[in-house]
């Protein structure tokens, strides 16, 4: 077993824990002490007083690609695991979107698979906008219980010109399947849920928690921050034991028709004394971002970013003051507990040796570690990622 030493980091785990020592052996984290000392030999990484905090768990990202709203020119291309490193994205929750004709749920587990190669960890969601869902073996438990990348559902469109206009039944009877599936399979089984613009916002989702014996935090509907009036039906939703996931990629067209940086919505929440633990943001990677007029033609397309997220923390703390560990738990600790991965999203002994090295002043991302292995950016540009062979 190679063993890594990390020496002299300012650990966030996500909160202040102190200066330490770390020392990272198959894949997971093996001691954390203010001084190790280790009597065989290893790799050392001088941390120098870089902060260390756990790799980022992105909620969302189209890891095979996605958009498409515009014609088969504006379909987006698969993500790059090493495009995942350089931006500090070590955890995946990959999901298809409005294309589930041309792209499939196949394709998707084969894209999260070979992230594996990189050393990053992705899962999956079964289903894509449409309903009824699209699944592998013909039914969202069964997928569930038998393919282990599938951790829950998504993203299933509510309020959305391009859904399917699910009826609150409909949506039921998918989170009971998610719920039982995840407990078969000892999986969240969350629902990941696209709201789109459309003024109903989370109706249908308030609709299906009077109606079944369903608990809300089943769901997690995300870009809660798409407009004002959407990022306000966020508290109602938390109180009632509901999740929001906000989405941290964004253009100037999206912010000038009323779109708020992740950033600002996050410290916005926090401030209307919504729970960090209830709050996670997402990059959305690799899907599209269509702007469309008020007719549903569509004006512009750009495409999403996995580096958004980790500038999103940078803006939360530098922009809106948040402390450091506030803003890492939204898109470390808090997305590992929605999605029931409790070895991610945190720095202790026994958890994945998923971890980043930022520069303290500016946040800068210096060192990825991914199931242990050290990419460091702080040499040159391209020589910081490993070879991506297969371990
Ligand atoms: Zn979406």
């Amino acid at each position: 077993m190679t063993l890594l030493l990390v020496r002299n980091v300012e650990v966030f785990a996500p909160a202040a824990v102190g200066r330490r020592d770390l020392l990272l052996g198959g894949g997971r984290i093996l001691a954390m002490q203010p001084h190790l000392r280790i009597g065989v030999d290893t790799k050392v990484i001088e941390g120098d007083g870089a902060i260390l905090c756990p790799g980022l768990v992105d909620s969302l990202v189209h890891l095979s690609g996605g958009g498409g709203e515009g014609g088969f020119a504006t379909r987006t291309t698969a993500l790059d695991g090493r495009e995942a490193l350089r931006a500090g994205v070590t955890t995946m929750i990959g999901a298809l979107g409005t294309d589930d004709v041309t792209r499939s749920l196949a394709d998707l587990l084969a894209c999260a698979r070979a992230l594996a190669a990189c050393g990053l960890s992705a899962y999956a969601l079964t289903g894509s906008y449409r309903v009824p869902v699209r699944t592998v073996t013909g039914s969202v438990r069964d997928d569930l219980v038998l393919i282990p990348d599938f951790i829950g559902v998504g993203e299933i469109a509510i309020a959305d010109h391009r859904g399917s206009q699910p009826c609150a039944d409909e949506l039921a009877r998918i989170a009971a399947d998610a719920r039982v599936g995840g407990m078969l399979a000892g999986k969240a089984g969350t629902v990941l849920v696209h709201v789109g613009d459309a003024p109903e916002g989370l109706a249908l989702l308030h609709a299906v928690s009077d109606r079944y014996p369903l608990p809300s935090a089943q769901w997690h509907p995300t870009h809660m921050n798409r407009h004002r009036q959407l990022l306000e039906q966020a508290p109602a939703w938390v109180a009632r034991g509901g999740s929001v996931d906000l989405t941290s990629s964004t253009t100037l067209a999206l912010i000038e028709a009323g779109d708020l940086p992740a950033a600002q919505a996050l410290a916005e929440l926090l401030g209307a004394g919504v729970p960090v633990e209830r709050i996670s943001m997402s990059s959305d990677g690799q899907a599209s971002l269509p702007h469309f007029d008020g007719a549903g033609r569509l004006l512009s397309l750009e495409v999403a970013s996995v580096h958004s997220l980790l500038e999103a923390v940078v803006q939360a703390v530098h922009r809106h003051h948040l402390d450091l560990a506030t803003a890492l738990a939204s898109v470390t600790s808090s997305p590992a507990a929605i999605w029931g991965l409790p070895h991610k999203g945190t720095v202790a002994v026994g958890a994945d040796a998923d971890l980043l090295m930022l520069d303290p002043d500016t946040l800068a991302l210096q060192v990825t570690i991914a199931s242990g292995r050290a990419h460091d950016f702080r040499l040159a540009a391209e020589s910081g990622v490993e070879s991506l062979t297969a371990a």
